[in-house]
């Protein structure tokens, strides 16, 4: 498998099934799709799913190996997949603690900028709702800049 280039970029996506778990979707990934692993570097567990812990972060493929989930992105971007279809609902409180916390580190780690935090859909020629209608990647941009200035005020 291939190795990832510097990391300029974190791509946010949606599972679409509200039931699901990590395994499926590298089962789906690999058997139906034939890609190497499951696309995603990593998932966070949603509610009403009896499979996952809601806001859990679970691995997916290593980090340090291409993904695949965007198209032209793969070779530079890390793949976070909310579990659910935001389409109809909203993330869970927990599932957003957990993404605002793991795009927290991960920018800070990777030096990566929070507009370089994108929804798969803002990507060109994505035409797909992904991560779901309800995620308003605005509002995580946004968010995240104030946890991070709060953040610096505490520890300066
Ligand atoms: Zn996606």
């Amino acid at each position: 498998m291939e190795k990832l280039e510097k990391i300029k970029y974190i791509i946010v996506h949606h599972s679409e099934r509200t039931i699901d778990f990590p395994l499926f979707i590298k089962l789906r990934h690999k058997y139906l799709r034939h890609w190497e692993d499951i696309g995603y570097h990593y998932l966070i567990g949603g509610r009403n799913n009896l499979f996952t812990t809601n806001g859990k972060l679970y691995s997916g493929r290593p980090e340090e190996i291409i993904g695949t989930h965007a198209i032209r992105y793969n070779r530079n971007s890390l793949g976070i997949c909310l579990i659910g279809n935001f389409n109809k609902i909203y993330p869970s409180k927990e599932q957003l603690f957990t993404l605002f916390s793991f795009l927290n580190a991960k920018t800070e780690e990777y030096s990566i900028p929070i507009q370089n935090i994108l929804g798969h859909r803002e990507l060109p020629n994505v035409t797909k709702s992904c991560p779901g209608k309800l995620v308003n990647m605005d509002y995580i941009r946004k968010k995240l800049n104030k946890l991070k200035n709060k953040n610096k005020k505490l520890f300066t």
